[in-house]
């Protein structure tokens, strides 16, 4: 089996049963995004602890780039610390512009490395990671009581 079509089924696996589907109660924050070019939808709930994402859940719609990818990053970064998430986020981004990135460091999600090659998709892929930088960054900028926020559908038509 070629790395490709490893790399394939492990999407295909989480497109067809994606972890961490739900919401969160109150208090998590809540973003909602879509792509246009694509029709993907992503609504992603954080719950932050201290400087730990204790939980994470989405819902939503699309391809299976899309939906496997917001899967997998909701398993990446339950437990990890914001800035580790942020992390993540930015090299997730770097690999799929194509430049060099420690793919140990971004463990399965180096799965949507060949994204790179097809720039249409690469908004499916990243979906998931700029709504959870928007997450954090709403985290952040409220105050620790009074972290929720929704109803931001940033690029809806
Ligand atoms: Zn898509």
């Amino acid at each position: 089996m070629s790395l490709d079509e490893l790399y394939r089924q492990v999407i295909m696996d989480h497109y067809q049963h994606p972890r961490n589907v739900g919401t969160l109660p109150e208090g998590a924050v809540s973003v909602r995004l879509r792509n246009p070019t694509c029709g993907d939808t992503v609504e992603l709930y954080l719950a932050v602890e201290g400087d730990r994402i204790a939980a994470a859940r989405f819902r939503g719609e699309g391809c299976s780039i899309s939906m496997a990818s917001a899967s997998m990053m909701t398993e990446a970064v339950t437990g990890q610390r914001v800035t580790e998430a942020r992390e993540l986020a930015e090299n997730f981004r770097r690999m799929l512009r194509g430049e060099p990135v420690d793919e140990g460091r971004l463990g399965d999600l180096a799965v949507f490395s060949g994204v790179s090659r097809f720039p249409m998709r690469i908004k499916c892929a990243t979906l998931a990671f700029q709504a959870l930088e928007q997450g954090l960054e709403e985290w952040g900028g409220g105050s620790s009581g009074e972290a929720h926020a929704s109803d931001h559908g940033e690029g809806e038509a």
